[in-house]
């Protein structure tokens, strides 16, 4: 039977990254690995911070992916290494609960992550023990998922080493989608660019704080229609309670919502509820020191980037006349929209993406929780070249940094494959 992700045997030494991530191992730990675990990044082409509003997003798998060698063993303890010396070794006992520090994102607590999802799951104790040494080609915070990327590797890892069937698993529970396929039209492609400025989301309020404006404006909402907000925390459920389409929603953000930033005070008096209560139901750990919301603006983003994402899948599965043209045009009005409604653009982004569009993009937009990272462009096949040769002569070459980044940096983004095991021919 076809397990998913799927187990492949492999000829490790027809694969000059895998022999690699081979020595290595074979160096640091004495023994071969038994099997190696593979999870893709992902850009999202359209869909940018909705996925925790309850909406859908369009991502797309990309061959830059988190690469883990493993070996089983009778340690009693999981020891974690990198090929990059940045991220340092770890060991953690089986025997313990492992403990995930959430106020300092260190590597391998994003891999523990992974491991405690399945142990959980899969109610296993103990852990069998493990070595591992994780290679990664994501560029990490920029927006291609690199962090979801080790979490979905380190899951696979410890579901194989425990020997938990992989075909029962339900890997989709990493992704925040009910799946369902997109034909991409023909005669386009994706390039992902980098601005070359990194956003660490765990380690900056930046994200938080949108993921509570958004939960204010959600109560909020519901309290201008009269409906009992206690149980909602997400924009989709307003809109589901009720019974509106999205145009409705964005007619009732214009009319209940005033595009002033709303202060503290303004909100528990509309609510009904204390400062305290404001802080402790509402806020997260890290928002605690805001004053002001800017509720009209988010709830106009993730209302009107639904309905972009919708009508993307559309053109998509209709293809009419134009369809290349009309998927740009979505993608431009999500970037105009993260930059002026959500604000989680930057500078260097702002700057790329204009580039991207001069440089002959049909569309352009971030991607990613934004405030730095990646911008993914559509453009069609036969510029492609000229495309990536005027970014780079206006965007990278000028800046010796970038210069030095641009390989890793601006890349046409093939579809990658899924999640995998590989095991030794
Ligand atoms: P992203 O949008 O790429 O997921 P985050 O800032 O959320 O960005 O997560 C980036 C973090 O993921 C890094 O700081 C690091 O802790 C972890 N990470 C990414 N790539 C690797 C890698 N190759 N090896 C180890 N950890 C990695």
């Amino acid at each position: 039977m076809a397990t998913n992700p799927p187990k492949l045997k492999t000829v490790i030494s027809g694969n000059e990254r895998l022999q690699n991530l081979k020595n290595t191992f074979e160096t640091k730990y004495g023994e071969s690995p038994l099997f190696y675990a593979y999870a893709p990044g992902r850009v999202n082409l359209i869909g940018e911070h909705i996925d925790y509003c309850g909406y859908s997003v369009l991502p797309m798998a990309i061959e830059p992916n988190i690469l883990a060698a493993v070996s089983v063993n009778s340690s009693g303890t999981i020891t974690l290494a990198n090929t990059n010396p940045q991220y340092k070794d770890f060991t953690v006992s089986c025997s313990e609960d492992i403990a995930i520090d959430r106020d300092n994102p260190k590597w391998f607590y994003y891999f523990l992550c992974g491991v405690k999802g399945i142990q959980e799951k899969f109610g296993i104790a103990p852990l069998a023990g493990m070595s591992c040494v994780v290679d990664g080609t994501i560029p990490p915070s920029s927006g291609l998922s690199s962090s979801s990327a080790l979490v979905c590797c380190a899951g696979l890892v410890t579901m194989e080493a425990n020997q938990k069937s992989l075909s029962k698993a339900k890997l989709i529970e990493f992704q925040p989608l009910r799946a369902t396929d997109v034909k991409l039209p023909d005669g386009a492609v994706f390039v992902i660019s980098n601005c070359c400025v990194e956003m660490n989301k765990a380690a900056s309020s930046h994200f938080n704080i949108r993921v509570v404006e958004c939960r204010i404006a959600t109560k909020m909402l519901a309290q201008a229609r009269g409906v009992d907000s206690s149980r909602l925390l997400k924009l989709a459920q307003v809109q589901t309670e009720l019974k509106a389409s999205l145009e409705e929603m964005l007619a009732l953000v214009d009319e209940a919502l005033h595009p002033e930033p709303y202060s503290r005070e303004e909100i528990c008096k509309t609510l009904g509820i204390t400062s305290e209560q404001f802080s402790t139901d509402l806020l997260s750990a890290n928002t605690q020191h805001e004053t002001h919301f800017k509720l009209h603006q988010r709830a106009k983003h993730v209302y009107s980037e639904a309905a972009r994402v919708l009508r993307f899948k559309s053109v998509c599965d209709s293809e009419p006349a134009g369809s290349i043209q009309l998927l740009g045009d979505l993608m431009n009005q999500s970037h105009s929209s993260c930059r002026d409604l959500y604000e989680c653009s930057c500078r260097e982004l702002d700057q790329l993406v204009d580039i991207c569009l001069k440089s002959g993009a049909v569309g352009s937009r971030l991607t990613g929780a934004g405030w730095g990272g990646c911008a993914v462009s559509m453009v069609s096949e036969e510029k492609v070249e000229s495309f990536l040769q005027a970014v780079r002569e206006s965007y990278y070459l000028p800046d010796p940094r970038r210069a030095a980044m641009e390989k890793q940096s601006l890349f046409v983004s093939k579809p990658g494959g899924g999640a995998a095991i590989f095991l030794q021919e």
